[in-house]
C-alpha cells in the first residue's frame, strides 16, 4: 500500500483512489514548483497565501518566551494537488525538488486521502472528473505508444 500504517486497520481507511498533496512551501518557490508540475501535465491546481510557524517561525517564540504573537507567522503559500493515487510520489518528488533549500523554513507536505472527485460543469465523477485533457496521464498515455 501507499500509506504504511500500524495496524491494517488504519491502512484500509487511508486506502484510496486519489490523495490530496497540500505543501506548504516558501513563496518565492511557488512559481518554479507550479510550472514544473504544468511541464509534467499536473494542471489542476489550488494555490492559497497562509501564514504559519514551525521550526522557522516557531524558535523566536519559543526562545522569547511568554506568550504567541502575530508578528511570528511567516508567509507561506499553501498548494492543494488532488492527483490519483499512482501520481501521487512522482508529484512529491517533484516539489521537493522545485521548492527545497536545505534551510528551515523550506515546508512541508502533508498527504490526505481523497474520498471522490466532482466535475461542476458536467456531473462527472471519480476518475473521470480528476482526469484532465492534456494530463499526466494523457502524456505518459502518448510517451509510452
Ligand atoms: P472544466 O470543467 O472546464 O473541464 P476542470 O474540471 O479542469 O474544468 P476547473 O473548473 O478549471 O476544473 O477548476 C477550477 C479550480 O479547481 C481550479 O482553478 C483549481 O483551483 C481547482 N482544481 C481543479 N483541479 C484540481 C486538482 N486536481 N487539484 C487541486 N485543485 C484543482
Ligand atoms: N491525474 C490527472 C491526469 O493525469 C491530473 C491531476 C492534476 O492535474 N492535479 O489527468
Amino acid at each position: 500500500p501507499l500509506i504504511r500504517a500500524q495496524n491494517a486497520a488504519v491502512d484500509a481507511i487511508l486506502d484510496a483512489e486519489f490523495y490530496k498533496v497540500e505543501a506548504i512551501l516558501r513563496p518565492w518557490r511557488v512559481q518554479q514548483v507550479s510550472s514544473a508540475l504544468l511541464q509534467i501535465g499536473i494542471r489542476g491546481v489550488t494555490v492559497s497565501d497562509v501564514r504559519g510557524f514551525g521550526a522557522q517561525g516557531g524558535s523566536t517564540e519559543r526562545h522569547g518566551g511568554s506568550e504567541f504573537s502575530e508578528d511570528k507567522l511567516v508567509a507561506k503559500v499553501k498548494m492543494e494537488i488532488v492527483v490519483s493515487k499512482d501520481q501521487v510520489e512522482f508529484v512529491i518528488d517533484k516539489i521537493m525538488e522545485e521548492a527545497r533549500t536545505g534551510e528551515i523554513g523550506d515546508g512541508k507536505i502533508f498527504l490526505i486521502p481523497v474520498a471522490d472527485v466532482i466535475r461542476v460543469r458536467t456531473g462527472e465523477r471519480g476518475e473521470k472528473a480528476e482526469r484532465m485533457t492534456g494530463g499526466h496521464a494523457d502524456m505518459s498515455a502518448t510517451t509510452s505508444t
